[in-house]
């Protein structure tokens, strides 16, 4: 391929990456008429199939290896210039590579929607937003205004200011209306991508660095091109403050900083928080946005108008004018690898990119993963320590609740609701850990001992008692609770617990508080997590429960006791990363007790409380772990001691899932006799899901470089496999799970 960052010198043929699930390249014509001389990374359309397509311009030739009368031509450019800057095309490109995936696909995956669908960049567009006065109007004066009011909310909803076309969408009548609120003074009219930053948001006084953090602000600050940190912090040993500082000097310096975050509903914490300390304008870029919105943000990365710039896992293919300086916070969390489509991960990717654009890298963590651990080990990573709290709290003190002398009700022990009872009179907040939405995972006749499955998997079905409803968590069919067993017609019983019937169970052992319950069912709304958060910052619900989405990073300052309901979850786990997860998210979950001034306590309910796992991360801490699990991983010869690409496939037909693995392995064993391992073919760990049948193929070698030698031929030798076409299958480079 073409040098990619240059003009195009012979222009006749053209090389085109289109939006389209096939591998390589399509030669073209170049349109009759181009004016201007093409450059790579523009955007094109072309006539594919029946249709056409978007495609990106990637290199050009002056003889085709297709006869000249069959090649089709361009049908138009779309852009005078490339849209993505070229550090970034490269990184595209060589993820293409990387991870077996079309370069077409690849590149669209990494653009704002509204791009891929042929819009322009949203330069120079004009948005309103309210004034400070309008913030602190109050809309009951628009009672008789319907229209007027609508907008207002919508403003005062988004997170960035509003195109016509977002206002389009709330009100037809929105230019009236606009005109009313400007007569009014609430509105203020900007040209600018992204908002300007909040006057109402107090500054804050920047801390005085405890020691660990000013050494890693002084090494971070004074790397010099690419240098890849792991920060390695406890919870609440303050990690985001050091970012902070090493942001002051990028910003200082007139450059920007990419922090990406694993979820989104850490970013408008975030937000806050950086925009207590820096006036500068903060484009934010994840999946809650509106097209229009993730537009803007894109833009104002890429022209240089957003200073800083966080974001989810997409956020690192923002283009950056000016970088210097890119944060993956919480880089351990698997939220970063992509799980469908294009299986790329944000903080690999993360690597390459600061690489390539010179900028160091922090990778922070209370929990890093084996991966950067071992980087660390190995002094590709500079590691810095942040052993300690900052303030007075200590680590918090963590005891066992043995459920082999207490019983349980609902799931919930003795010793646990004396502990939660203590907490609060005591005036703390607690946090109840249980990572399993619904009321109950199984619903079962105990007359004949019939269990409710989900028809289309193997799998059980939950209860969702709220709804009504029994759902299967995996394809996420639902049918209502039937009134008795089918089979016998005896009357069925929920076994087991999930949130559902925790927090009910709460509930009745204290009446008098609030509950807030946190997962994915309760949040589904938009801005919910961030309602139900700050009610409870707010201190109005002092009993805080939910799943794993409580354990990512959120700060509750007044929580002082974390109850685990069931550490047994994953404790027997089939892979091989099953250990390093469960230690995650038990360092993570028990991390959220006592932060700041208070002290904490953990109590875990456990069958188990001699397994060596749970008995070393208690006494001895996550490093201890890291360390016994790496060196387990390396006489077992897994990640990161080799790589792995993890073939899977799926049919309607279990034999045809497994002829297509067959030959895929036979393919492999005679290519490469030396090449990677194969393993399997084997079944998935759930067999069926969703009606189809699934199987999977693993390869695995000592060294990247031998993996990505061995790859394209083979990818490119299963295409020819007769019963390709009946199966579903996709390639996996660095598969987080094995399922
Ligand atoms: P982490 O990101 O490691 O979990 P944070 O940066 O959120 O930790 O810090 C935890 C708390 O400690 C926050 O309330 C923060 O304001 C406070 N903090 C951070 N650094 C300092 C410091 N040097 N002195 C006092 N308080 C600090
Ligand atoms: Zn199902």
């Amino acid at each position: 391929m073409a040098d990619i960052s240059r003009v195009l010198e012979v222009q006749r043929i053209l090389e085109v990456a289109v939006d389209a699930p096939l591998m390589g390249v399509f030669d073209y014509l170049a349109p009759l008429a181009t004016g201007a001389p093409l450059q790579v990374g523009q955007r094109l359309r072309v006539p594919f199939g029946r249709s056409t397509r978007m495609g990106w311009l990637v290199g050009s030739k002056a003889v085709s290896d297709v006869p000249e009368h069959s090649l089709r031509r361009v049908s138009s450019v779309l852009d005078a210039e490339p849209l993505l800057p070229p550090d970034l095309l490269r990184m595209l490109v060589w993820a293409s590579r990387y991870y077996q995936h079309p370069l077409g696909e690849v590149l669209s995956a990494a653009l704002p929607k509204a791009l891929r669908e042929g819009r322009d960049l949203a330069r120079g567009e004009m948005c309103w937003a309210l004034s400070a006065e309008g913030r602190s109007a109050d809309p009951d004066e628009l009672r008789r205004a319907p229209a007027q009011l609508r907008i207002y909310r919508a403003l005062k909803a988004g997170a960035a200011p509003a195109t016509a076309a977002d206002l389009e969408a709330v009100s037809g009548n929105w230019r009236r209306a606009i005109a009313a609120l400007a007569a009014r003074g609430w509105i203020s009219v900007s040209h600018s991508a992204v908002p300007s930053p909040v006057a109402t948001v107090a500054p804050d006084e920047p801390p005085v660095l405890t020691a660990g953090q000013a050494q890693a602000v002084a090494a971070i600050n004074a790397a010099r091109g690419f240098h890849c940190f792991l920060l390695d912090g406890v919870t609440g040993s303050g990690k985001t403050e050091v970012y902070l500082r090493c942001m002051a000097q990028a910003l200082a310096a007139g450059r920007q900083s990419l922090v990406l975050v694993p979820e989104i509903g850490l970013t408008p914490q975030l937000l806050e928080r950086f925009q207590r300390r820096f006036p500068v304008p903060i484009a934010l870029l994840h999946s809650g946005l509106s097209d229009g919105e993730r537009l803007r943000a894109f833009t104002a990365a890429g022209d240089g108008s957003a200073a800083i710039i966080i974001g989810t896992r997409s956020a690192i293919f923002a283009p950056l004018l000016r970088p210097g300086l890119i944060v993956a916070d919480e880089e351990h969390d698997p939220s970063y690898k992509q799980q469908e489509g294009w299986r790329y991960s944000a903080r690999d990717l993360a690597v390459w990119r600061a690489r390539e654009l010179g900028v160091p890298l922090v990778l922070g963590s209370a929990t890093p993963s084996l991966e950067s651990m071992e980087n660390a080990h190995s002094g590709r990573y500079t590691r810095l320590a942040l052993p300690a709290r900052t303030g007075a709290a200590g680590q918090p003190q963590v005891s066992l609740v043995d459920l082999r002398q207490h019983a349980t009700r609902d799931g919930l022990s003795q010793p646990l609701l004396a502990a939660i009872r203590r907490h609060l009179d005591a005036g703390g907040q607690v946090l109840i850990y249980l990572n399993r939405r619904g009321y109950a995972p199984v619903l079962m006749c105990p007359d004949c001992g019939h269990v409710l499955e989900c028809r289309r998997c193997d799998a059980r079905m939950v209860l969702h008692q709220q709804r009504g409803q029994l759902a299967c968590h995996h394809c996420g069919s639902e049918r209502p609770v039937p009134a008795q067993c089918p089979d016998c017609a005896g009357e069925l019983k929920p076994v087991g617990q999930g949130t559902e019937r925790l927090e009910s169970a709460l509930a009745a052992a204290f009446p008098d508080q609030e509950i807030e319950r946190i997962d994915r069912d309760t949040t589904r709304r938009r801005g919910e997590i961030e309602r139900r958060l700050n009610r409870v910052r707010r201190q109005e619900a002092r009993i805080l429960m939910g799943t794993q989405m409580l354990t990512k990073g959120h700060d509750f300052p007044r929580v002082t006791l974390v109850g685990i309901i069931d550490a047994d979850q994953g404790l027997f786990g089939s892979d091989f990363r099953s250990a390093e997860r469960l230690a995650q998210s038990f360092v993570q979950v028990a991390g959220r007790a006592g932060r700041a001034e208070h002290p904490g306590e953990v109590w875990l309910q456990t069958l188990f409380p001699d397994h060596p796992l749970l008995r070393v991360l208690i006494t001895e801490g996550y490093a201890q772990f890291a360390t016994l699990a790496l060196a387990e991983r390396r006489q077992a010869g897994w990640p990161p001691f080799s790589c792995l690409a993890l073939l899977r496939a799926e049919a309607s037909e279990r034999h045809t899932v497994f002829n297509f693995l067959q030959a895929a392995a036979a393919l492999a064993r005679d290519h490469a006799p030396a090449g990677p391992d194969v393993l399997g073919p084997a079944s998935a760990p759930m067999e069926r899901r969703a009606g189809r049948h699934r199987g999977q193929l693993l390869l695995r070698a000592t060294a990247r470089r031998e993996l990505q030698l061995f790859l394209p031929a083979w990818r490119a030798a299963l295409a020819d496999i007769e019963t390709q076409r009946r199966v579903r299958w996709s390639l996996d480079v660095d598969p987080i799970d094995l399922f």
